[in-house]
This record gives structure tokens, sequence and C-alpha cells, in this order.
């Protein structure tokens, strides 16, 4: 018996990584095969902005906000304000990339996106093809690209836990400066008293001015539980105070978010006409939660690989090499959390500025691994080890390699 497919795919969630992938096909033309994505919000909203450094390779986007040429970071031992050079630090604001992403299914013949649609319950293959259940109805599909978040892993099932809140605000007078954002200012967040509230966890203030006059101010954590905004509105509140040295200011909007970071991805459905993506399904870099560019990048490969008749893709792992950098840096700010500042600042000062961002885009050569590796040793890692061997027996925990 056969069952008559509605559809050859079936895109489970309309966020970053389903309307990627949509955005994708849709723009392949006749070539993509006829899918569906089901979204559960009924309308989007501005509710985050994605950042991350560009890569010189890729096509330039419509959805850029700001880009940065030039992005500072903080510690206790001095601030360095980095050259990003072609690989600039561009923001996509996601109010836009929502409704870009809209435009381009609705010019489609081939995609469709269906909003209100609640996916109720775990498809099934049922003779050959994968009957989806939702709120509105059943489709079957021939293939399944599942983009649903999964559960947040309990405490322990993450490394490290990343929460942070943000707020942009629009101040009465000018205070910042367009050309250089703070992606990390350690020395911010200890003024406002971040080692003693948090003392398990490192703490920085990430500042992203878009205006003069206006700027997304988060506070971000990285520590061993997950952390509700309520309690970071107090941080938050005092670094904001801090930068703008009492100037009055309003919130234009807010946005929160917990990542776990280094958690193990669901297991794979053991069908490759089914593959999990997005955020949860090794979207994420497990040593920073950066998934926006991952993401590009995978929707790209899978549209193309269904377009030729392969079937869907999911996330290709990382390189090992970065996979043991990414788990040996996740138990050191795990294990000593009051080392962090160092080795952040050590890792940008003391690195290649291009083979650093190559690091953190998961473009490093090996030659760049190597600077990275040069940088550190020196300063945070040997002392950690130093200390390792002079406590063998005490409190502190320990670091093991991964
Ligand atoms: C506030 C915030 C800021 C971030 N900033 C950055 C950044 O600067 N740079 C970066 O690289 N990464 C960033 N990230 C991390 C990551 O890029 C985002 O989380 C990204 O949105 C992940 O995309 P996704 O498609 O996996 O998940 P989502 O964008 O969350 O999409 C999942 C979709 O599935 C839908 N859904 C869920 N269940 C169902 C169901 N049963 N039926 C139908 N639909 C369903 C949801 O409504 C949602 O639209 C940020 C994350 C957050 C939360």
């Amino acid at each position: 018996m056969t069952t008559a497919a509605d559809v050859d795919l079936i895109i489970l969630g309309g966020g970053c990584a389903g309307l990627s992938l949509a955005s994708a096909l849709a723009q392949l033309g006749g070539t993509s095969p006829h899918a569906v994505i089901l979204e559960g919000r009924q309308t989007y909203s501005h509710d985050r902005t994605w950042c991350y450094f560009k890569d010189g390779q890729a096509v330039a986007r419509t959805d850029v906000q700001h880009a940065w040429p030039s992005m500072r970071v903080a510690s206790g031992a001095g601030t360095i304000a980095l050259d990003c050079g072609t690989a600039r630090y561009e923001m996509v604001n996601a109010g836009q990339f929502y409704q870009n992403a809209q435009l381009t299914i609705g010019q489609s013949e081939q995609v469709g996106l269906k909003m209100g649609v609640l996916v109720t319950k775990p498809p099934v293959k049922q003779n050959d093809v994968w009957r989806v259940d939702t709120g509105v109805g059943t489709l079957y599909s021939r293939f399944v690209v599942d983009t649903r978040p999964a559960q947040l892993p309990h405490r322990d099932g993450a490394k490290l836990w990343q929460s942070f809140y943000g707020e942009e605000i629009q101040c009465d007078v000018a205070v910042f400066d367009v050309a250089c954002g703070d992606l990390m200012d350690f020395a911010a967040a200890d003024a406002c008293g971040a080692r003693q509230a948090l003392p398990e966890a490192v703490c920085f203030v990430y500042v992203l001015p878009t205006t003069a006059k206006r700027a997304l101010i988060e506070f971000t954590v990285f520590g061993p539980d997950p952390l509700p905004p309520e309690s970071l509105h107090a941080l938050h509140a005092n670094a904001v105070a801090l930068r703008l040295g009492g100037a009055t200011f309003s919130v234009l909007r807010s946005e929160h978010g917990v990542l776990p970071m280094g958690a193990t991805p669901p297991a794979a459905v053991g069908d490759a006409s089914y593959v999990l993506a997005g955020l949860t399904a090794g979207g994420a870099r497990p040593s920073s939660g950066y998934a926006f560019a991952r993401i590009q990048r995978w929707a790209s490969s899978c549209a193309l690989s269904l377009a030729t008749g392969k079937g869907p893709l999911g996330h290709a792992p990382d390189r090992l090499v970065q996979r043991l950098m990414d788990a040996l840096f996740l138990k050191l700010v795990r294990a000593r959390p009051d080392l962090a500042p160092d080795l952040f600042f050590a890792l940008f000062a003391g690195t290649n500025t291009q083979s650093v961002i190559r690091f953190l885009s998961d473009r490093a050569t090996l030659r760049d691994h190597a600077r990275v590796v040069a940088s550190l040793l020196p300063g945070p890692l040997l002392r950690a080890v130093l200390k390792r061997k002079r406590q063998k027996h005490g409190d502190l925990p320990l670091l093991e390699t991964p």
C-alpha cells in the first residue's frame, strides 16, 4: 500500500534555521523540491539580533543592520581594539530577516510557509512517507527537516550555560562610537559586582552601538547553571548606568537567551529522510553559542543537496582539532572561571586578529590553531596547569584534558 505525499519536504519550525533553508530553496527556483514550513508562531517580531564575523567569501546580505570595523575586548589585563579588516562584525536584525524570508518565500512557487501551525505529535513514517500531525490537520511528505529546538538539557546536560539579557536603548545625548563595539568587556562586568554575585561564572558586558545615541547593551554569563532574565536585571542595570555615565535613556526593546554550551545533540532519527537541524542539533558552536553563520552555511548545502535529489543534510560535524579545543576551553572556563578573562584577553591580544577571527568562525587553518594555542600557553593555561600541580589534593576543581 502507498500513501501519497502532499509535498517533497516538510520543514518543522520557521525560525532562523527553517527560514534560512526555505529561503535558500526558494532562490533555487524550479529546481527546488516542493516544500512547506510549519511554524507555530502567528506572527514574527524583532525578537533578537544575530551577529557574526563576516566571511569575506560569503555573498553580501541585504538584512545587515550594522557592521563594525573594529571590536574591543577588555579585562583587568588591559583593553585591545581588534581591527576586523574584511571580516567585519555584522549584525542582522531578526525582524528584517523574518520579513525578507517571508518575501522570498512568498515569491516562490515551490516553497510555502504556514504560520500558526503547531506540530502536535512526533512524526511517524507510514508506507515510505512521513506523517506530520498538526493542530490544523495532517500532512505527508517524503523528507522532513526538523528545526524545532530540543528540550533544554537538565542542569548538567551542558558543559556550561550561556545566559544573557540585553536592552536596546536610546540615549538623549551621543555616547557611543559607531565604529567600535565591545565584544567582551570583563572589566565592566567586574565593576558591576559580577564576581561577588556569580563567583562560579565568568561575566562580560557586550555593547553594540548602531548610532551615537543607540546601542544594544547585554550582560552575558558563562556559568554552571542556566539563568532566567530576572537574575540578570540588576547586573545589567549596573552595566548600563556605568556605560552611560548618568545620561538619560529609554528602552526600545529587550532580549534574553539561555544557550547550552557543549551539550550532546539529540540522537539522529536513524532514517536519512528525516534530519535534525538548528541550534540544538549541531547548529551552535559549542564554545561560543554562535549559530547564525553556521546555520547559513548548512542551509545552502542542505538546499543544494535537496535540489540535486540527494535528500536533506544535517549539520556537518566540526573538525577534530576544533572539537578538542572547544572541549578544553569549556572545561577550563567551567573549572576556573576566575582565569577566563585572562584566557580571552591572551587569545585576542596574542594572536594575529585574522587568525582568531577565523578560529571563532570555524574557518581556522592548522596554522591559525597553532597560533591560538601559542597565545594561550604562556598565560592562563600554563598558570592553570601549575596551579593544578600545586593543588593536587586541594579543594579547587582540577582541569582534565578532553
Ligand atoms: C536572544 C538571542 C540572541 C542570539 N544572538 C546570536 C548571535 O548574535 N549570533 C549567533 O550566531 N547566534 C545567536 N543566537 C543563537 C542562535 O543563532 C539563535 O538561537 C537562532 O535563532 C537558532 O535558530 P533555530 O532555527 O535553531 O531556532 P529558532 O530560531 O528558535 O527557531 C525554532 C522555531 O521552531 C518553532 N517551533 C518550535 N516548536 C514548534 C512546533 N511544535 N511546531 C511548529 N513550530 C515550532 C519556533 O516557534 C521557532 O520559530 C541567539 C539566540 C537568542 C535566543
